[in-house]
């Protein structure tokens, strides 16, 4: 018992809490089921290491701010299945639109699922290791206006660098000069490198009057629309799921 203590001891100095917790268990486990040293050391280091993922994938969730988290399995694929295809969903769930560097975008009438989609994806993009940062446009939009006013570029920055940029809700109202500018760097240093994942309530090719200058506003809409994923469902096609009373 006295060297079981002196390694819970040296376990903590080294700071393993996978490896103290799931020490007497693993201890009981190899006098019962006979493992071997190897066996044994082999099983406590797997327990470190399931710790730490698990770990940083709450600390990845806890970064993206999602607010309130949704998944895809809390999503009923078959809803709207004719507006936005389940196979489609799946793949984006892969997140294999990122290897590809591609931009996804969703547009379509409310409570048909686009934040929930969004969501889900920015979660499974953090289950397999990436940072993510979710935003509603508006709501991006501001911060980075506040804090340029203070002199300061850390979402700017991060919105350039985060594996996945979730933008929620884009396209609802007009942008001034500020944030077409401050939009367009981040757009423009992600375009090729690092995905966008877009919602509207607008399809694409409304958004050109959000922006102050149409010749931007064209850079912009090509950097963002040219070459995604496009999933635009039409207001007669996709149902709410709000208005079925399906929420809570
Ligand atoms: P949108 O962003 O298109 O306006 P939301 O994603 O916010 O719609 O969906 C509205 C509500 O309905 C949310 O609570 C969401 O979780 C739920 N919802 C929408 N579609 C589905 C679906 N197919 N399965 C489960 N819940 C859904
Ligand atoms: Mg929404």
């Amino acid at each position: 018992m006295e060297h079981q203590n002196q390694l819970e001891a040296n376990l903590r100095r080294l700071k393993l809490p996978g490896m103290l917790f799931s020490l007497p268990a693993r201890i009981r486990e190899a006098q019962d089921s006979n493992l071997d040293y190897g066996e044994f050391f082999s099983l406590l280091v797997q327990d470190e290491l399931c710790q730490r993922e698990n770990n940083n994938f709450k600390k990845r969730l806890k970064e993206a701010r999602f607010i309130q988290e949704k998944t895809f399995e809390g999503f009923d694929f078959k809803f709207n299945d004719h507006a936005i295809p389940a196979k489609l969903v799946r793949e984006l769930s892969t997140c294999r639109f990122m290897d590809m560097r591609q931009n996804v975008v969703i547009g379509g009438p409310p409570g048909i699922g686009k934040t929930h989609i969004a969501k889900s994806v920015g979660h499974e993009a953090c289950r397999r290791g990436n940072s993510v940062i979710f935003k509603k446009a508006a709501q991006l939009l501001e911060e980075l206006k506040n804090e340029k006013l203070m002199l300061k570029d850390t979402l700017f920055r991060k919105c350039m660098k985060t594996d996945l940029l979730v933008i929620d809700d884009f396209g609802f109202k007009k942008m001034d000069n500020e944030e077409t500018e401050s939009l367009y760097r981040i757009v423009d240093e992600r375009l090729g490198n690092r995905a966008i994942f877009l919602t509207s309530n607008r399809p694409p090719e409304d958004w050109l009057s959000i922006f102050p200058d149409p010749v931007v506003g064209g850079a912009m809409l090509d950097r963002l629309v040219s070459g995604s994923i496009k999933i635009i469902v039409e207001a007669k096609d996709g149902k709410s799921y709000r208005k079925e009373g399906k929420t809570s």
